[in-house]
């Protein structure tokens, strides 16, 4: 598979060239397909796989499909991640392809000022990076919302659950419309991830590499 597989536009392609990739990683090249056509997915990934390209290039062809892109400031993707460092790793790859479109990107995580955060928040952004504790802060604070909210991405799930951040997870879910796309990554796929995928997936398309 090459990237030329996946249809993408030019800018895109001309990004992904800029940044040295030559070909699709394994997840990128099953996932893709399957998150362009709309499906739900559950991906069993590690880190290092590729996998932030997997479910942000899907993202943001879905976003630049968007109508009225102008209507709120909440992100329409939203990715939750453990920790600060993931978030911010995943935040560097969206902003890389992000400025392709001129989409706003911004990351939210504990011990770091809730004032800075909110101040970008409210400013509006199309894609938005969070840990859950910080994004659950912010929705009851309402310094953003998910009324425009349509893509989900939940990362590294078995870490998230592993740090007690379940209640946090399914809370964001839930606030998120249902007819919306998600995208559920995890390295291990135990009892307490395939309860997860059954309660909040549609239809999903497994995918292990
Ligand atoms: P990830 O597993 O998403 O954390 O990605 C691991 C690393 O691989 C990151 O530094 C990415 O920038 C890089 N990467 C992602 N996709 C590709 C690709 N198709 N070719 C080369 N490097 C890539």
């Amino acid at each position: 598979v090459s990237f030329g597989h996946f249809g993408f536009d030019s800018p895109l392609m001309a990004a992904i060239s800029k940044h040295g990739y030559t070909q699709p990683t394994p997840i990128q090249a099953q996932a893709v397909p399957v998150g362009l056509s709309g499906r739900d997915i559950i991906g069993i990934a590690k880190t290092g796989s590729g996998k932030t390209a997997a479910f942000l290039w899907p993202m943001l062809v879905h976003i630049m499909d968007q109508d009225e892109l102008d209507v709120g400031e909440g992100p329409i993707g939203v990715i939750v991640a453990p920790t600060r460092e993931l978030c911010q790793q995943i935040y560097n790859e969206a902003t890389k392809f992000g400025r392709v479109y001129g989409l706003r990107v911004a990351a939210i995580y504990g011990g770091e000022s809730k004032y800075e955060q909110s101040k970008v928040l409210q400013q509006g952004v199309e894609i938005l990076v969070a840990t859950p504790g910080r994004l659950i802060e912010m929705l009851k604070d309402k310094l953003t919302n998910m009324l425009r909210a349509t893509f989900l991405v939940l990362d590294e799930a078995d870490k998230m659950f592993n740090m007690g951040f379940e209640p946090q997870v399914r809370s964001i879910i839930n606030r998120i419309r249902p007819d919306r796309q998600t995208l559920l990554f995890s390295a291990t796929f135990k009892k307490r991830i395939e309860r997860l995928a059954r309660d909040v997936l549609t239809d999903p398309v497994r995918i292990v590499v």
